[in-house]
């Protein structure tokens, strides 16, 4: 299967509100280009200088979005261009992304990761440390960052009805906490779950947004 076929087909199963990140991590710019030559516009990358090569070489109207972890040292190289960044797991990245963007007069719309696995090794806020970190506050003087809803990883099992538990549980999370603190704000609205091997069952829980790579680029060689 092509990279336009295997596109095609995951843009075929899901719905015109739920937006789809290519995930194209370790994928070279050619792949990256049938997809964009697809009509796919919306990347995910997840290593800092990986993606500026690739901004730096590929058309300029492809917005880049940032899922892997982040090094706080790492945000001033994509400052003046990231789209979206999907992995924040504490109030002094935000306060750095903040910074960043001041720099370069941008506002960086960020994603709140939630554990939501029960895998040890996945990053993330547990739900009483996000409830923490936003009743104290100071992520309001942000000027420079937009929080616009949070991003969460299934475990990795064959569980189906344990995946789709774990996504119900960020769903219900990020009703909670719109109401507690985003009541307002328009721009919070996205649930950022479902990748290959998950996406379908995210979706029917309520995801917004999938990070889908391999089903689309192959299996990627590390
Ligand atoms: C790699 C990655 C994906 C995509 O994974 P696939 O299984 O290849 O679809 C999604 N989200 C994050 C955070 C990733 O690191």
């Amino acid at each position: 299967m092509s990279i336009k076929a295997n596109l095609q087909e995951v843009l075929a199963g899901i719905t015109k509100d739920v937006t789809l990140v290519a995930v194209s991590k370790f994928h070279p710019n050619e792949s990256i280009m049938e997809a964009y030559e697809a009509g796919q516009r919306i990347f995910g990358e997840s290593k800092v200088q990986e993606m500026a090569q690739k901004y730096e070489t590929l058309p300029k109207d492809i917005e880049w979005h940032f899922i892997g972890h982040l090094q706080s040292n790492k945000i001033k190289y994509m400052a003046p261009y990231v789209t979206m960044i999907h992995a924040i797991d504490s109030l002094s990245l935000l306060k750095e992304i903040d910074k960043h963007a001041k720099k370069v007069n941008r506002t960086i719309s960020c994603l709140l990761q939630i554990h939501i696995a029960k895998e040890e090794t996945k990053f993330g806020f547990s739900f009483d440390e996000c409830r923490t970190m936003l009743n104290e506050e100071e992520w309001k003087k942000l000027d420079n960052i937009r929080i616009c809803g949070v991003m969460g990883m299934a475990t990795n099992c064959d569980d189906q009805k344990e995946i789709r538990e774990e996504f119900n549980s960020l769903h219900t999370f990020f009703k909670e906490i719109k109401e507690e603190y985003f009541k307002d704000e328009e721009s919070f609205k996205e649930i950022s779950m479902g990748m290959s091997g998950d996406y379908e069952i995210a979706i029917e829980e309520g995801s917004t947004m999938v990070r889908v790579g391999s089903k689309i680029f192959g299996e990627r060689i590390y």
